[in-house]
C-alpha cells in the first residue's frame, strides 16, 4: 500500500501515521516524491487498515502497491538502484544505473595457482570482479563438488593479490556464515532459487547476494524470490539472467535476453547476465556477451579459465583469458555508443 502524504502534512501528523503502521507490523519505506511525499507499507502478514489510514490528518490519498514484489518492483523505487561493492587494495565494483559489472573467472577454484593466474588475468583484461566456486551444486554426485573452504581460501587470497571483489557460491544455510565471512557477494544459483530458507537467511545476513533466475522459472517467479531476500532486511540483490530450459537441444540452455529489458522495465535492480551457463558453448559466449549488454544489461558474469580443455567443471562453456580479453573490448565499445561507459 502507498500512503500518499498532503503537501502540508505536518511532522507530527507523519509520526502519528508511522506510529499506527508499526504498531500493525508494518515495514515504511519512504519513497520521496517531486512534490509530495510517499509512506510504502511492506511487510510480511502487516494489518494496516486502508480506511483507518486514509483517516488520518496529513494523508492525501492510499493507493495499492500494484506489483506483487513490493521492494524489488518500481512501484516504491522508480530510480535504478547502483550498488558498489569493494574489494581490496582500493579495486571496487559497481553495478547498475549505468555502470557496467563484469565479473569473471573459473566455474570453480581448482587450486591456488588457477585462481590467482585467473585473476590476474581477468583483472588486467578489464573484470571488476573475480568468480569462482568452492561449493559447487553438480546434478551427479558423484562429480566434483568444489574444494570448499580451501577454495574460500584460494578465493580470499587472489582477493589479497588483485584486489578485485570476490562472488562465490552458497548451496546451504548451514555453509552461508563461512562463505558469507570471505565473499564479497554470495550468489545463489539457479538450483536454489526456490529455497526459500536459503533466501531468507541470505536476507538477513550483510553482503550483496547474485541471484540467478531458476531454470524453469517465471520473471514474476524470479524477482518474489529477490523479494524474499529484501523482506529481511538485504536491499542488495543483483539478478543474473543464466538461460533457461527449453526444447532446444543445440544449446545447454536457452539464453532469455529478452529478460533484459523486461526485468528493467519491472525492477530497480541490477540485471546482469551469464552467457556461459545460458549457452553451455564457448563458441558462442562471445556474441552473447556483445547481445547481452546491448539489450541494456547492467554486467555480465563469465566463466574464464587459463585452459579450458583441462578445467574440472564446464570447460565447454569457459574461454580463455585472451577471448575474455577481446569480449571486453567490443562490449567497452557497445556500452560507450549507448552511453553506459563505466566499467568499474
Ligand atoms: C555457476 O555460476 O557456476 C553455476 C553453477 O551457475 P547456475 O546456478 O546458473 O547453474
Ligand atoms: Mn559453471
Amino acid at each position: 500500500m502507498l500512503v500518499i502524504l498532503k503537501t502540508n502534512c505536518t511532522t507530527a501528523q507523519k509520526k502519528a501515521i508511522e506510529d499506527y503502521i508499526f504498531s500493525c507490523n508494518g515495514q515504511i519505506v519512504e519513497a520521496p516524491g517531486k512534490t509530495r511525499n510517499v509512506l510504502g507499507i511492506v511487510g510480511i502478514d502487516h494489518t494496516v487498515d486502508r480506511e483507518v489510514i486514509a483517516s488520518y490528518p496529513g494523508v492525501d490519498q492510499v493507493v495499492p502497491i500494484t506489483q506483487p514484489y513490493k521492494l524489488a518492483g518500481r512501484d516504491l523505487h522508480k530510480e535504478d538502484t547502483q550498488m558498489t561493492i569493494p574489494g581490496k587494495k582500493g579495486a571496487s565494483m559497481t553495478v547498475g544505473k549505468g555502470s557496467l559489472g563484469i565479473i569473471a573467472g573459473p566455474c570453480t577454484v581448482e587450486s591456488r595457482q588457477q585462481i590467482i593466474e585467473t585473476a590476474y588475468a581477468v583483472k588486467e583484461a578489464g573484470a571488476t570482479a573475480l568468480r569462482g566456486g568452492a561449493f559447487k551444486p553438480r546434478t551427479n554426485p558423484y562429480s566434483f563438488r568444489g574444494l570448499k573452504s580451501k577454495g574460500l581460501e584460494y578465493l580470499a587470497e587472489a582477493r589479497e593479490e588483485t584486489g578485485l571483489p570476490i562472488v562465490t557460491e552458497v548451496l546451504s544455510v548451514e555453509d552461508l556464515p563461512q562463505v558469507a565471512e570471505i565473499a564479497d557477494v554470495v550468489q545463489i544459483g539457479t538450483r536454489n532459487m526456490q529455497n526459500y530458507p536459503l533466501l531468507t537467511a541470505a536476507g538477513r545476513q550483510s553482503k550483496p547476494v547474485l541471484l540467478k533466475r531458476g531454470l524453469a522459472a517465471t520473471l514474476d517467479e524470479f524477482l518474489l524470490a529477490a523479494e524474499y531476500i529484501m523482506v529481511e532486511g538485504n536491499r542488495r540483490v543483483i539478478l543474473c539472467e543464466r538461460g533457461i530450459r527449453t526444447f532446444e537441444g543445440e544449446v545447454r540452455f536457452t539464453l532469455a535476453l529478452a529478460a533484459v529489458p523486461l526485468l528493467r522495465e519491472k525492477t530497480h535492480l541490477p540485471v546482469i547476465v551469464d552467457p556461459s551457463h545460458g549457452t553451455g558453448k564457448s563458441s558462442i559466449v562471445r556474441p552473447m556477451c556483445r547481445a547481452a549488454i546491448a539489450a541494456g544489461a547492467d554486467g555480465l558474469l563469465v566463466e574464464v579459465h587459463p585452459n579450458p580443455e583441462i578445467a574440472r567443471i564446464d570447460g565447454a562453456q569457459s574461454i580463455t583469458c585472451s577471448e575474455f580479453s577481446t569480449i571486453m573490448k567490443e562490449v567497452s565499445a557497445i556500452a560507450d555508443c549507448l552511453g553506459r561507459t563505466k566499467i568499474h
